[in-house]
């Protein structure tokens, strides 16, 4: 009998020897080589990733991945039949860490894998800058785009960082409406994100909600978001530079029309940012963290904390707001007894759950042994809610 092919362990990373390989069309060229590696990641995940014990293993330990991961994951072809199977443990796994010792819980899995992806490339093209002809093919083809010189001002020595910021504000002076897109950067979760922002105002009324902190945090987001978008924008200022997300969502609610002021804006933001830098380059780990500096996130956090709080004495009485498993873990954290007073109503949660995702793998193993489909019970799509309110902005799935 011949021996059975293995199995990759984990997904292939992108062949990468030089700068040069970076530099071969117009727009940032670390956007393109991170989101070939992201694609990939994800398409791994879809055909061999989702069946392996040490994958299913990560996924238990950060309890799935990010929102903005799960929404891509569940746009993928056959996403409810390789979901409803990856969450009947993730599941069980938030159940268990519902009633057991509270931890930090570790990063999206694939969000590990896109920042080591973006940091390849990174320190691949700013080595590369060193050489002229790389210099002249980079300047050429625009440079890099806002959320990438960002992160090269965190990490990279000063000299490649200007040269990276005076390319990209040449870049920004030549791109005009309606091209100016690439200089946000690249993000496939952003028109996603859009969908569940319209979705919110349209939701008056009743709505069914799956996390009251993520929606007041998403109602925060979606309003700091609307006054970027308008008329009057401040002066530009070190500390009011979006994170690569949010920069992504103000550009489209921003439009054509108000994109490329938005874009000039954040750019001399950066500038002054980058400018205010310490002049003595330090080790990636002793360097100021400039993550979470955004406006937006700092809304929408803020928010959330405060609809946490709020629901905090009500939860010692037992009547808690709606919570998913990350906000009910951040309030056993802050607050062991109002944690434990909601803990039946959330494990009730979690075990209606893992039985529903229990019958709709049995039902979709029984269709597929007669050669048809089942009907999509809809059961991880509610697991993603649960795990994570703010996959659907707050709201329940379906309630969009
Ligand atoms: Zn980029
Ligand atoms: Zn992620
Ligand atoms: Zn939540
Ligand atoms: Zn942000």
């Amino acid at each position: 009998m011949p021996a059975a092919t293995p199995l990759p362990r984990g997904p292939s990373v992108l062949t990468l020897y030089s700068a040069m390989d970076l530099l071969t069309s117009p727009g940032c060229p670390v956007c393109r080589y991170a989101a070939e590696a992201s694609d990939r990641y994800l398409r791994w995940f879809a055909l061999e990733g989702h069946a392996q014990p040490d994958t299913i293993t990560r996924l238990c330990g950060s309890l799935g991945t990010c929102a903005s991961h799960t929404r891509r994951l569940m746009s993928q072809p056959g996403a409810s039949v390789r979901l409803t199977a990856v969450y009947r443990y993730v599941v069980m796994a938030a159940r268990d860490r519902l009633t057991g010792r509270a931890e930090r819980l570790p990063a999206c899995p694939a969000c590990d894998h896109d920042t080591a992806a973006t940091g390849r490339a990174l320190d691949t093209l700013i080595e590369g800058l060193s050489d002229q002809a790389t210099r002249y093919r980079c300047r050429q083809l625009g440079g890099v785009c806002l959320p990438h010189l960002a992160t090269a001002a965190t990490t990279a020595r000063r000299e490649p960082v200007a040269w990276l910021t005076e390319t990209m504000r040449d870049a920004i002076g030549k791109v005009g409406t309606p091209r100016y897109g690439w200089v946000v950067g690249t993000d496939p979760d952003a028109e996603a994100r859009a969908a569940l922002r319209s979705a919110l105002r349209s939701t008056g009324g009743w709505t069914p909600v799956a996390c009251a902190p993520c929606l007041a945090g998403a109602h925060a987001e979606r309003n700091a978001l609307e006054r970027l978008a308008g008329p009057a924008i401040d002066a530009p200022d070190p500390s009011l530079v979006l994170c690569a997300g949010h920069l992504a969502d103000a550009a489209t609610a921003a439009g054509h029309d108000s994109g490329p002021v938005l874009v000039a804006w954040q750019a001399d933001c950066l500038t002054a940012r980058i400018a205010a830098r310490p002049t003595r380059w330090l080790p990636a780990g002793r360097q100021r963290r400039t993550v979470g500096d955004c406006a937006v996130c700092q809304a929408r956090d803020a928010a959330a904390r405060r609809t946490l709080a709020d629901g905090t004495a009500a939860a010692q009485a037992g009547t808690g707001p709606a919570l998913c498993v990350r906000h009910h873990l951040s309030l056993r954290a802050a607050n062991p007894r109002a944690g434990d007073a909601l803990a039946r109503a959330v494990v009730n949660a979690a075990d209606g759950l893992i039985s529903d995702l229990a019958d709709a793998f049995d039902r979709a193993a029984a269709a597929r042994s007669r050669g048809a489909a089942a009907r999509d019970s809809g059961a991880w799509r509610r697991a993603a809610a649960f795990l994570d309110g703010a996959v659907f902005g707050g709201l329940q799935a379906g309630a969009q």
